[in-house]
């Protein structure tokens, strides 16, 4: 378990099992170098204990780049819910899971993620003040979206010198919360669209409203476009689909689009500009942490707004480094994380 935390530079974890109502718990906070740690509570089975563990550990470390990125005054923290495979009372386990939460007294907010809903967070904030996401505060999609369409606009001035999106070529996988949103505003803007999901009633919403083309699952790799936006699974960027791949862009929400590190170097030496997930995707967490600091909307939707700048940064940097922006990315971000963490030893010793 040490060997795992340490891989993943996870400083604190936490379990909690709870016999009255069978919870089974996961917090996993990753830095609070600069601040609470925050992310998302996820509530999915596991095939073992050990898969939920891990879950959790990586997907701290994801949070802390990405808030890091973002400019919160949070570090990374994920929590799982392993959900049961038997009977059980939703209500009862989401107030235990908001007693654990309550009992790390602020170091780590939770909030939605996959499986969990805006109404558990309502039961977790009856145990527990530290909680985003509430039916009050809203679902986070919305803000990722925008973020995603901030990306592709960003992408397209700096490699099209385009500052619209009017025919632009963008093929969206995964129409769920975040896609199906993207899908909207891209249609909107004037882009044709070529979309793919394994739920054939969003792909006919798709096509009737946005005069989508639909392709299978295995063929929107390979689709003759600019953009390819993933927003469905992790891990789609691979040995495997990476030399069907025609759009000179990949931009869109889902997290670690990359299997490995070196698939991220095999879109560069194709000449694709890959945008880093965390970056892009980042939307949902700015809104998730504002929202926890009783900001309005306005305040957040600038905030969001300026993944776009954060982007068009990275790749400028990219263009006069020849370091990619994905790598750019996770250096800037453990250099912001570095550096919270020496001064906040600097302030313990003043303080002893
Ligand atoms: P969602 O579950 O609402 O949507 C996912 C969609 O992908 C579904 O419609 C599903 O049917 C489809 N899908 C599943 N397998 C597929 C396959 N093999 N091929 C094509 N489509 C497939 O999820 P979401 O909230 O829209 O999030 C999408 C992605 O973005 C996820 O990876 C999520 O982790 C990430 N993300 C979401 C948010 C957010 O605010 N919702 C924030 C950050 C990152």
């Amino acid at each position: 378990m040490f060997t795992q935390m340490e891989y993943n530079g996870v400083s604190d974890l936490s379990l909690h099992q709870d016999p009255i109502t069978g919870l089974h718990a996961i917090i996993a906070i990753h830095s609070t170098a600069l601040g609470p740690a925050i992310g998302g509570c996820r509530f999915i089975e596991y095939p073992t204990t050990n898969d939920a563990i891990q879950d959790a550990l990586r997907l701290a470390k994801g949070m802390s780049y990405k808030a890091a990125l973002a400019g919160l005054p949070h570090g990374g923290g994920k929590s799982v819910i392993i959900k049961p495979n038997k009977p059980f009372d939703r209500t009862a386990l989401m107030r235990s899971f908001g007693c654990f939460v309550e009992q790390l007294n602020g170091r780590y907010i939770t909030a939605m993620d996959s499986g969990t809903l805006t109404t558990d967070m309502d039961v977790i904030a009856e145990s527990s003040r530290w909680v985003s996401c509430t039916s009050a505060d809203g679902d986070p999609s919305a803000f990722t979206s925008l973020g995603v369409i901030e990306g592709i606009k960003a992408a397209v001035r700096h490699l099209f010198g385009k500052d619209n999106l009017e025919g632009i070529r963008v093929s969206i996988q995964g129409l769920g919360h975040v896609g199906m949103a993207v899908a909207s505003h891209l249609s909107m803007e004037g882009a044709h669209l070529t979309v793919t999901d394994i739920n054939t009633q969003r792909m006919r919403i798709a096509i009737e409203e946005f005069n989508a083309k639909a392709v299978s699952t295995e063929d929107i790799y390979a689709a003759d476009v600019d953009i390819f936006c993933p927003c469905g699974l992790g891990a789609i960027l691979n040995h495997k689909t990476i030399p069907l791949i025609k759009a000179q862009i990949i931009a869109g929400s889902a997290n670690n689009q990359l299997l490995e590190p070196q698939d991220g170097y095999a879109l560069a030496q194709k000449g694709i500009l890959y945008l880093p997930d965390y970056v892009i995707n980042s939307g949902g967490l700015i809104f998730v942490a504002l929202a926890h600091a009783n900001e309005d909307q306005q305040t957040i939707y600038h905030q969001v707004l300026n993944i776009g700048h954060t982007l068009t940064r990275l790749f400028t940097e990219s263009q006069a480094s020849g370091i990619p922006p994905f790598i750019l990315a996770n250096q800037q971000a453990e250099a912001i994380l570095a550096n919270a963490a020496s001064l906040s030893k600097t302030h313990q010793r003043s303080i002893v």
